[in-house]
Parts: C-alpha cells; sequence; structure tokens
C-alpha cells in the first residue's frame, strides 16, 4: 500500500484492499477505467457525501475491449487520476494490473440475456460480459455498501442492475446523471482523442438527442418517426457513422410505439473520427430519474 498526494491510499491487491476495507463504515465504490473527468468526479463526490469511505477503481478492463477495439491506445494518467481522486474525496484507489483480476486459468464470465442484447450488445459483441464479469469481481473484492455508476452508460446502468438484482449482489446500485460540458458534449475519457474542433462538431450528438425529446414534446409517439427525428440531425454532419439512435423503453427493447414511462430514453452511438462515442437523453426532459427504482431498477 501506498500513499499518493493529498493522501489516497493505494492498493493493489485484494488482500491490501480487505486490509483498508475492514472494520470502517458504510463504503461507496466507484468503479472507473481511469483518465478521470469530471463525470467521474461527480461519481467519487456522491459516494463520498453518502459513505464513511470512497473507493475508486481504476482498471482498464481488457475483456470488455472487441478485438478492434481501442484498448492499447486508451489514454491513461495515474498521476493525474489520483489527484483527481484526492480531490474528490476519495480515500483508497484500487488500482490493480491485469494479472490480479485475471490469473492464468481464469475460467468464469457473467453474462446477461435480454437488456445486454441490443444496442452497444449488438454493436460490441462480449462487451457486456466483460463489463458484468469485471464489476461483479470488483464489487466482491471492495463489498460496497453502495456503488455509483454514471447515466452517461445507460445501458451498461441497466445490466448491471439486472446483475446486482438477478445474482442478490448485497449492494444498493446508484446512478449518477450525465456531467457535461457546455457545449453539451458528454464528458468522457474517449474525448481526449478529439481536437477542439471535432468536439464541437461532437455535439451533434447531443443535439440530436434534442431533437428526439422536441420531436417527442410535440406529440410524436411513433418509435421510427422519433428517431428520424434525430437521424436527420446527425446526417447534417458527414462524419457522423452511426450505430443506432433509438428510442427505447426500461428494458430496453425497442417497441413500435412509445408507452409513457419515467424511463423510457434516447440512445446514440455514433463513430466520429475514428473514435466512437455514446450518449443519452430522457425521451420526456420532464422526467427526472425516479431516486427509487422498482426491484431490480429499470432493466
Ligand atoms: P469509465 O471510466 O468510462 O468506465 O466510466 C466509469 C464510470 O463513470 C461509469 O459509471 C460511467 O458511466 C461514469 N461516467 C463516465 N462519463 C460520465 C459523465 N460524463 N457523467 C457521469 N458519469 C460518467
Amino acid at each position: 500500500m501506498t500513499e499518493a498526494p493529498g493522501g489516497v491510499q493505494v492498493v493493489r491487491t485484494p488482500e491490501a484492499l480487505r486490509a483498508v476495507r475492514q472494520g470502517l463504515g458504510p463504503v461507496g465504490f466507484v468503479p472507473t477505467m481511469g483518465y478521470l473527468h469530471e463525470g467521474h468526479a461527480a461519481l467519487i463526490r456522491r459516494a463520498r457525501q453518502e459513505n464513511a469511505l470512497a473507493v475508486v477503481s481504476i482498471f482498464v478492463n481488457p475483456m470488455q475491449f472487441g478485438p478492434t477495439d481501442d484498448l492499447a491506445r486508451y489514454p491513461r494518467d495515474l498521476d493525474r487520476d489520483l489527484r483527481v481522486c484526492a480531490e474528490a474525496g476519495a480515500q483508497v484507489v484500487f488500482t490493480p494490473d491485469a494479472g490480479v483480476m485475471y490469473p492464468p486459468g481464469f475460467s468464469t464470465q457473467v453474462s446477461l440475456t435480454g437488456v445486454s442484447e441490443p444496442l452497444d450488445g449488438a454493436a460490441r459483441p462480449g462487451h457486456f460480459t466483460g463489463v458484468a464479469t469485471v464489476v461483479l469481481k470488483l464489487l466482491n473484492l471492495v463489498q460496497p455498501d453502495r456503488a455509483y455508476f454514471g447515466e452517461k452508460d445507460w445501458q451498461q446502468l441497466a445490466v448491471i442492475r439486472r446483475m446486482v438484482a438477478d445474482l442478490n449482489v448485497p449492494v444498493q446500485v446508484v446512478g449518477v446523471p450525465t456531467v457535461r460540458a457546455d457545449s453539451g458534449l458528454a464528458l468522457s475519457s474517449r474525448n481526449s482523442y478529439l481536437g477542439t474542433e471535432q468536439q464541437a462538431r461532437a455535439t451533434v450528438l447531443s443535439r440530436a438527442l434534442r431533437a428526439v425529446q422536441a420531436a417527442y414534446a410535440a406529440g410524436e409517439r411513433d418509435t421510427a418517426r422519433l428517431e428520424q427525428a434525430g437521424l436527420d440531425v446527425l446526417a447534417t454532419d458527414p462524419e457522423v457513422q452511426p450505430d443506432y439512435l433509438a428510442v427505447v423503453p426500461p428494458d430496453l427493447q425497442r417497441q413500435p410505439t412509445v408507452t409513457p414511462d419515467p424511463l423510457n430514453r434516447v440512445l446514440v452511438a455514433a463513430r466520429m473520427f475514428g473514435v466512437r462515442l455514446i450518449d443519452n437523453l430522457p425521451l420526456d426532459p420532464a422526467d427526472p430519474v425516479p431516486a427509487a427504482l422498482p426491484p431490480g431498477g429499470p432493466a
């Protein structure tokens, strides 16, 4: 165990983690892949506010990257991350090596049906199996009372809520609203691949989502026509290669028409300048995500 500037304890093994975890009050946990930004900081601050101990993990999980994904070039800067963690109030950072998480002989996968299948599940085969497997491992290692995930990754949040409910994992999953730049661009570690001008162009994603919200507010309830309102905005920039733009109910299974539900969502994934970006918004901006979700969450 080492102590980084700001008093954060850095632990690299399950044994060291168990030692710092023991005997303390409620633990809030924020799993991340590092290269932290204000979105991550919002999760960490929330974890610190609601718990005695805030634990952050920084682990670029090879299992959730496909063969053509950006694992090798995924941005990393541990020193900077530790400063962000300290400033946001984290007391412990768990940053294991891949060999600690996946030692030789590792053979288990957590794979979900249903909520993990459409959208990113279809676009990135195996991705959510990698996410669910590492998140369950991290939850077992940290044993938090609460775990904090961003609404930015809406489908991931739904997958984790489903897994936690299905497998009786004793943790409360907390969703945290997406933090955006003033331009509307959702903050993401992957934005660092883009220059300033490219980031300005990438606001087309959130503008497309808002166009769908506007169509819904104007009374449109046909899913395809709602989606077309967003696709029309994406089409204004020839750089955009959409993976999907979808209006979905809480279980993420697209329906021909929209039935009112506060967890209805519009999600987009698109490639721009060689970078895959995702974003989502509530279909009706007047719908806050309910603080208390039904058992098993939105999925
Ligand atoms: P990542 O490091 O990208 O795996 O993200 C770690 C956690 O931070 C996930 O729960 C994300 O949903 C969350 N997160 C990422 N970007 C944002 C953002 N802009 N606002 C809120 N949460 C975010």
